[in-house]
């Protein structure tokens, strides 16, 4: 697990795009000129990398929860179904956080909680989540 910013994302571009497209099966005439492009720039911002590259991907901080880009994330050594590294933003760590407490405290409250972001997750992580406020309903 770590932290990642925009900033700390473009200063890495460099050599991850290095690791992807330079002497690999990737490599081809365009992602050299590329890597060469970004050599030059030394200590680069989002923007010139982002200019660089021809998108924003390299320097994302994209949440995979609630799909925000706010510019900052925690990336999880956890690989999604779609294949990309699990990433996420502060808010939807916080509100984990959150519902955890409640889940303490005051079950019902953090089921009701659960469901309604229920789908959510399960969209974003490709896994199901356990159904607990179904089996809660049926003490009601
Ligand atoms: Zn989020």
């Amino acid at each position: 697990m770590r932290f990642e910013t925009w900033e700390s994302k473009a200063r890495g571009a460099t050599e991850a795009w290095r690791k992807q497209y330079v002497n690999t099966q990737y490599q081809t005439i365009e992602n050299l000129a590329i890597y060469k492009k970004l050599i030059a720039l030394k200590d680069p911002t989002k923007e010139q990398v982002d200019a660089t590259i021809g998108n924003c991907t390299w320097t994302s901080c994209q949440c995979d929860l609630c799909a925000r880009d706010m510019g900052a994330v925690v990336i999880f050594d956890v690989r999604l179904e779609r294949g990309n590294i699990l990433e996420m933003c502060i808010d939807c760590l916080r509100s984990a956080l959150l519902l955890t407490t409640r889940m303490e405290g005051d079950l019902a409250e953090a089921n009701t909680l659960l469901e309604t972001s229920r789908q959510l997750l399960s969209e974003a992580f490709g896994i199901l989540m356990i159904e607990s406020s179904k089996a809660e309903a049926k003490h009601e």
